[in-house]
């Protein structure tokens, strides 16, 4: 049987991002994807927005890894020619009543060490983006918009340049821990097993799964997945900003904000769908409640002007009505498998936290 130092289950960012830099410390990695293609998973239908940390608990791997990220995303991206723009975003409170909040989440990241937000008025705010209806806003200049397939071919190529392999149509069904090392079976037309020192799974919607599928694995170590879709509308015509438009948060959704595709189109989304099955439809009725939210701060909004776009799908860890958990990064302390290392719960801003998660990870 096939030995190898380490082997990364499932090539989305996150697991490109980490055989990248397992590569470049010099370790033997193999890439299995299930897939015949590279970030077809959440990779592939986000908002593609480089966060800026403001967000998340102070202190939380959410905030740590997503400052930490947005640095070194935008220092690769201008490395290595990955197609990317600092466009800027503002958050707005549309209603006085939300005044307070926007003062909370301007405290809060400055807890999180995002330093360069600035609180505009009204009559600032629409010296910026005329179009705009708020009662005061945020102006976070650090938040930006990147190619997400671009940034995953770079990584694939950077990897494989530092001698991983990415081996594609190779469904991992589990695993058992052996003397000679952690046994990993892979499934597909052409069924093998390979044997690591340290195996890292990294499946996004299927970890749970993966993780299940390890002999030993401790019962109740393996945290619930819970799904939540996210449709998007696009907008036809021009886009009305020049800046991402996000409102206030309500709970631990960041609420239907105007994101910008590097040609310059606009889209509205993501909502939240609680939903039992992964499905990527997008509901043209749900077109009802975008109208509303949006027109919230954009007043100009026309009617019939939004068209269904895509969806995507997030690994949630928690239910409806109950508090978002931190990205989980487990051990074998917790599940008991030796050289396992699960990731659960990888939603946003994970494509912002790539590359500080693969440090965190190999590290
Ligand atoms: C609607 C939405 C909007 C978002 N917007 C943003 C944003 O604007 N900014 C941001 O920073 N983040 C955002 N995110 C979060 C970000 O997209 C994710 O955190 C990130 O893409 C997760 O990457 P991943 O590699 O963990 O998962 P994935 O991209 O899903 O990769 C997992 C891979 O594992 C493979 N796989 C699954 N099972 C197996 C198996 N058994 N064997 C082998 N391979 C397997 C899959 O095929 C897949 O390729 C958003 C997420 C969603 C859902």
């Amino acid at each position: 049987m096939e030995r190898v130092d380490s082997i990364v289950i499932g090539a989305g960012v996150v697991g490109l991002a980490l055989a990248r830099e397992l590569a470049l410390r010099g370790r033997e990695v193999v890439l299995l994807e299930a897939e015949d293609r590279v970030g077809t998973g959440i990779s592939s239908r986000n908002s593609e927005v480089i966060h800026a940390g403001i967000y998340y608990p102070t202190d939380s791997l959410k905030a740590r890894l997503c400052v930490a990220g947005n640095r070194a995303l935008y220092a690769y991206c201008a490395a290595r020619g990955v197609a990317h723009r600092r466009c800027g975003k503002l958050i707005v409170a549309t209603e006085p009543g939300q005044v307070d909040a926007l003062r909370a989440l301007q405290a809060k990241a400055e807890a999180n060490g995002v330093r360069d937000l600035r609180w505009l008025e009204p009559d600032e705010a629409r010296a910026l983006e005329p179009r705009l209806r708020c009662a005061a806003a945020l102006l976070s200049p650090s938040t930006g918009i990147v190619d997400s397939h671009g940034l995953m071919r770079a990584l694939r190529m950077d990897a494989e340049a530092a001698g991983a392999a990415v081996v594609l149509k190779s469904p991992v069904l589990g695993g058992l821990d052996t003397p000679e090392g952690l046994r990993v079976d892979v499934g597909g037309a052409e069924p093998m097993s390979l044997v690591a020192a340290r195996v890292f799974n990294c499946a996004g919607l299927g970890a749970q799964a993966v993780a299940r599928g390890f002999a030993g694995i401790r019962p109740g170590s393996v945290p619930p997945l819970h799904l939540s879709k996210g449709s998007y509308f696009s907008l036809a015509g021009a886009a009305p900003f020049s800046r991402l438009v996000y409102p206030v948060p309500d709970g631990s959704h960041l609420g239907v904000h105007l994101t910008l595709d590097l040609a310059g189109q606009a889209r509205f989304g993501p909502d939240m769908e609680w939903v039992d099955r992964e499905s990527y439809d997008v509901d043209i009725r749900r077109a009802d409640g975008f109208y509303a939210e949006v027109r919230k701060y954009w007043p100009g909004l026309s009617d019939g002007a939004l068209q269904p776009a895509y969806a995507g799908m997030r690994p949630k860890l928690h239910g409806p009505g109950e508090p978002a958990p931190d990205f989980v990064i487990q051990r074998e302390e917790v599940h008991g498998v030796p050289g396992l290392v699960n990731l659960f719960g990888i939603e946003s801003p994970g494509l912002t936290a790539s590359l500080a998660l693969a440090k965190e990870v190999a590290g």
